[in-house]
């Protein structure tokens, strides 16, 4: 199934219709990669501001209104715009000037399942603007309405999007591809008593109290569109950080994230100033499928990240770290996903290291690629190349650690061969040279060739690009992280295996949750329930509240049909909707009659509560038809 890209890079001149604000237009040299998740074409017109006008009805569970696009034409195109829909309901569609457009024929094209219907709207000649009046449908899978028994305070609905990789289509016509950028202008109306958040610069309400309005002055791919509306509190932990949540959750999500004005200095030491103005955080309700999105400006996090030790920051680090990779230098298609996160995890661990030291960050490297090494074993090969070949699949249907964990190991071996001050002086040039731009892997790798190979590699043999770009699994020579602290761990878990240690000897109250994990993974896949007993009965790891100390051993209770657990299970898949979690414990959980019969159960009273991405994941581990 690894049949590869062909990659026609289309270098095209645009020429702006309107001439009165020409912001947006591709820059000089920018080029535009095909995108086979995409049917707009971009190289014929090309959206560049966007005027959003949105009223949210919590009622029929919608967002109506309408969209206007100034469009930049490719001179001597097709004289039409097209843009990606789905599950949308288009009322009407004008075309025309600024200030002056007429009603034009809808012409939607037939449905294709993954990637929907592409509207294509007639273009006059001189004519820059379309519109287009519509409403969402609750068969989109980019918004999710929550009822307030879905939310912490069980009082208000609340509602959230998540567009990457290609919903956004499903919340407003679009090119939805990362290679076209748009900056926008939005007006929501929301009921009384709630608030809208965007992840763009907030100009307030109108005097009505129910209007508000955002710009969003930095081109932005439409992945990053992002709209949460709720009943919100706000702490600011600095002049350019706030921290957003349900009011009964802001305080400990304050204290937890007390260290990101920290982490936004560390990383400005690193790879350049933040461009974008402000860095908020939005702690969503526990429905949120993700740990967290990278939304410019308004980051959105799921609240299982609320250890109350700040022992899983790691991921406001990731998120903040894509305000560089991804946000600032996108990918151009979702094959050159690894760009994105690959690039992100490797900043993230690079912050974690500058503000709490090398062992900190080495134990998280170390950790992460025993379980990327883990996941590669049950993984199509084709799916651990890092420039996948995605033709024809939802992009999410491929998610996986590869291109983050893979992505990073690549990164950090060519640090490891040029050494890091070379290294960083091209991250540094990579992401100024293309800061607001969409590029592909080859474009890296010409910036490679320009900025670190100059310099002569400090150890042989150097790092071979193909193998790990375009070869299934790991290279032999993919860099480990040095944790004397994990290797203790490993020791430690060698000599209880062993029976020369006892639970209580084990030195567990100085363990971080990274140790923790560790230890638990150490134990053979065969522990039983009377062992499982045992190391509960002294170290009450049952009572956890921590989310992932927690979906370790609930994963071995599972293996081992250790009956203590079960009712924490039940709680913990009830509680929270991170995919992260979810997928692993209902696949454990499927792999027996009596585990599959157990996970029916109780997915059957919870699904409705689950985001439509981490339904999917799940119906499919569970063999359901939706
Ligand atoms: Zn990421």
């Amino acid at each position: 199934m690894s049949k590869r890209f062909s990659l026609c890079a289309l270098a095209m001149v645009f020429s702006l219709g309107c001439t009165s604000n020409p912001v947006s237009a591709p820059t000089e040299g920018a080029s535009l990669v095909h995108d086979h998740h995409s049917l707009s074409r971009p190289s014929e017109a090309k959206v560049v501001h966007a005027v959003i006008d949105w009223t949210c009805d919590f009622e029929q569970k919608c967002l109506y209104g309408s969209v206007t696009w100034r469009v930049a034409r490719a001179e001597g195109g097709p004289g039409v715009v097209t843009l990606d829909t789905k599950a949308l309901t288009i009322e009407s569609v004008a075309a025309g000037r600024e200030g002056s457009l007429h009603p034009v024929p809808l012409d939607l094209h037939p449905e294709h399942p993954v990637f929907g219907r592409a509207l294509v709207i007639p273009l006059a000649p001189g004519e820059d603007h379309v519109r287009v009046d519509y409403r969402t449908t609750s068969a989109g899978s980019g918004l999710q309405w929550l009822s307030p028994e879905q939310t912490a305070e069980r009082t208000h609905p609340f509602l959230f999007s998540q567009a990457q990789a290609i919903h956004a289509r499903t919340i407003l016509p679009c090119q939805d591809s990362p290679g076209v950028r748009f900056t926008y202008d939005a007006t929501v109306r929301v009921p009384s008593a709630l608030t809208p958040l965007m992840a763009a610069r907030q100009l307030g309400a109108d005097s009505d109290g129910r209007t508000f309005r955002f710009t969003m002055p930095e081109p932005i791919p439409s992945y990053l569109v992002a709209i949460a509306v709720g009943r919100v509190a706000a702490a600011d932990l600095s002049p350019r950080v706030r921290i957003w949540a349900e009011p009964s959750v802001v305080e400990a999500a304050a204290w937890e994230f007390a260290e990101t004005e920290a982490m936004i200095q560390k990383a400005e030491a690193l790879y350049g100033p933040y461009r974008w103005e402000r860095y908020d955080i939005l702690v969503l309700p526990p429905s949120f499928p993700f740990g967290g999105m990278e939304n410019p400006r308004l980051t959105f996090a799921t609240p299982t990240v609320l250890a109350k030790d700040r022992s899983l920051v790691a991921l406001i680090a990731h998120e903040l770290a894509h305000s560089w990779s991804g946000n600032l230098v996108t990918n151009a298609t979702w094959s050159d996903f690894w760009l994105n996160e690959g690039f992100t995890v490797y900043f993230e661990r690079r912050i974690l290291e500058a503000l709490y030291g090398r062992a900190r960050s080495e134990m998280e490297a170390s950790l992460a690629k025993n379980e990327l090494i883990d996941e590669m074993k049950d993984l199509d090969p084709g799916d651990t190349i890092l420039k996948i070949d995605l033709t024809g699949r939802d992009p999410d249907d491929a998610f996986s650690n590869v291109p983050y964990e893979k992505g990073y190991l690549l990164l950090r071996s060519l640090e490891e061969a040029y050494g890091r001050e070379a290294f960083d002086a091209c991250l540094r040039t990579w992401f100024d040279e293309n800061a607001f731009q969409s590029r592909s892997t080859e474009d890296f790798l010409a910036h490679l060739e320009r900025t670190l190979f100059v310099h002569p590699p400090q150890s042989e043999p150097s790092v071979d690009l193909h193998e790990w770009i375009h070869h299934a699994g790991l290279p032999a020579d993919a860099p480990s992280a040095q944790s004397p602290e994990i290797a203790e761990v490993d020791r430690l878990a060698a000599e209880y295996v062993a029976g020369r240690v006892g639970p209580e000897t084990l030195p567990t109250t100085k363990w971080t949750t990274h140790e923790w994990l560790r230890f638990l993974r150490a134990l053979p896949e065969t522990t039983d329930s009377a062992a499982l007993a045992r190391l509960d009965a002294a170290l009450k790891i049952t009572e956890s509240r921590n989310s992932e100390i927690r979906m370790q051993w609930l994963l071995m209770a599972i293996r081992a049909s250790y009956g203590p657990a079960m009712a924490s299970l039940e709680d913990f898949l009830s509680s929270q909707g991170r995919r992260k979690f979810l997928k692993p414990l209902y696949t454990e959980l499927a792999k027996t009659p009596e585990g599959k019969t157990f996970a029916l159960s109780i997915y059957r009273q919870v699904r409705a509560r689950y985001h439509p991405i981490a339904q999917t994941t799940i119906d499919a581990i569970l063999g359901l038809q939706n």
